[in-house]
């Protein structure tokens, strides 16, 4: 395989340093071209040189002097501000982008990847929940291939690989069920902060790990299955797997199910998106079925977790639908992280937003910046609301 160079924006995040690791054991292979950050300017200065990136963004204009006086004597391009992001993907020195910035954010600059034609390592799972039909639609228009970095996703795909193009008949999306698998609904109420992040499998950063805890990330990604994948919400189904052993599985007309396997660990998904159709070695731990013995499903509970229903819901809507539940949930989750608001406010926050949006059938990329803006600023206003009640 040709050495492939490239950027990751959200170096400095979960992802972002796991990818680093992945590139670390094939440092023939991998090139890092472009790092980016938004405020961790200390660890992407280390990482910039450990690595000798060809450039640098770090977001934060304040950080911007630090970053650029420790990185010139290493010839290291310092950039500031989204902008910089957006103009320096569609560089011609770059093959992959790995967008693992979190939320929303990473919209505009892995549009303008996409459309630069450039293959997409995709973490970021929101830019497909708020604009997937746009992005899909623009990654086919500009040849630009996406690759899915998420486990579930990454799983589907692998899965696909040598079906010969059969439709699939269901996608079985697993989940972990969370830390609240277990619990009732009236504990769950009382949830804090510390218990949603003490995830009980996968090491994540920690707006996607109060969304497992929701279960709001098995929503999102129902989503990101639906434009991945061209497959329809009814042929999407969620199976609790609380092992997180199969990452997910494919169902062909014939009832012959597919699944992808392994220990959880964000590197294997991340080095096949970078090395793919070719597979590499990874120093991770191999799984040994012997020692496994069980693995066991169920169904999620919708009761405890309405943010499945949601996300279903709004893919039913369609439209700008998915773009104000992401948004809505954005806020609250980072209320719920500044301890401001209860647990199950959350998915109440997003709840009341969809149902009081304004709803647009055939958004454009305007459009899903409008709805993201006026939806993430009514969950605000709710946000002070309920927080100023202290009702948890
Ligand atoms: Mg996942």
């Amino acid at each position: 395989m040709e050495k492939r160079h490239i950027a990751i924006l959200g170096s400095t995040g979960s992802i972002g340093r796991q990818a680093l690791d992945v590139i670390s054991q094939h440092r023939d292979l991998f090139e890092v071209e472009l790092l980016t950050a938004n405020n961790s300017s200390e660890l992407l200065i280390q990482q910039a040189i450990e690595f000798d990136a060809n450039a640098v963004v770090i977001c934060n204009d304040d950080k911007y002097q630090e970053v650029k006086e420790a990185l010139e004597p290493h010839y290291i391009k310092v950039f500031s501000g989204m902008q910089s992001v957006c103009d320096l993907v569609t560089g011609d020195n770059i093959d992959i982008v790995l967008t693992s910035m979190v939320g929303f954010s990473g919209l505009s600059s892995t549009v303008a990847a996409v459309t630069a034609g450039k293959t997409i390592a995709l973490a970021n799972k929101e830019t497909l929940v708020a604009a997937g039909k746009i992005v899909m639609g623009l990654a086919a228009k500009h040849n630009a291939r996406i690759l899915p970095v998420d486990s579930e996703h990454s799983a589907i795909f692998q899965c696909l690989m040598g079906s010969a193009g059969a439709p699939i008949e269901k996608i079985h999306l697993t989940a972990s069920g969370g830390p609240f698998r277990t619990w009732n609904r009236k504990d769950i109420a009382k949830a804090t902060r510390a218990q949603a992040l003490n995830h009980p499998n996968w090491s994540m950063g920690s707006k996607i790990t109060i969304d497992s805890a929701t279960m709001m990330n098995k929503g999102l990604e129902i989503i990101e299955a639906r434009w991945l994948f061209g497959t329809p919400g009814e042929k999407i189904e969620v199976v609790v797997h609380p092992e997180s052993i199969i990452h997910s599985m494919i169902e062909y007309a014939d009832g012959s199910v597919i699944a992808q396997m392994g220990h959880p660990d964000m590197r294997e998904a991340i080095q096949f998106a970078f090395s793919y159709p070719f597979r590499l070695p990874l120093n991770n731990r191999k799984l040994n079925f012997a020692e496994l013995g069980n693995l066991s499903f169920s169904k999620p509970d919708m009761e405890k977790f309405p943010a499945l229903k949601l996300a279903y819901l709004s893919l039913e809507k369609g439209g700008n639908m998915a773009c104000i539940m992401n948004a809505a949930n954005e806020a609250a989750v980072a209320a719920f992280l500044q301890e401001r608001i209860g647990f199950y406010d959350i998915t109440d926050i997003v709840q009341e937003c969809m149902d009081g949006a304004e709803f647009v059938a055939e958004p454009d990329l305007d459009t899903i910046f409008r709805s993201n803006e006026e939806a993430f600023r009514k969950a605000c206003e709710i946000i002070d609301r309920t927080a100023g009640r202290k009702s948890f």
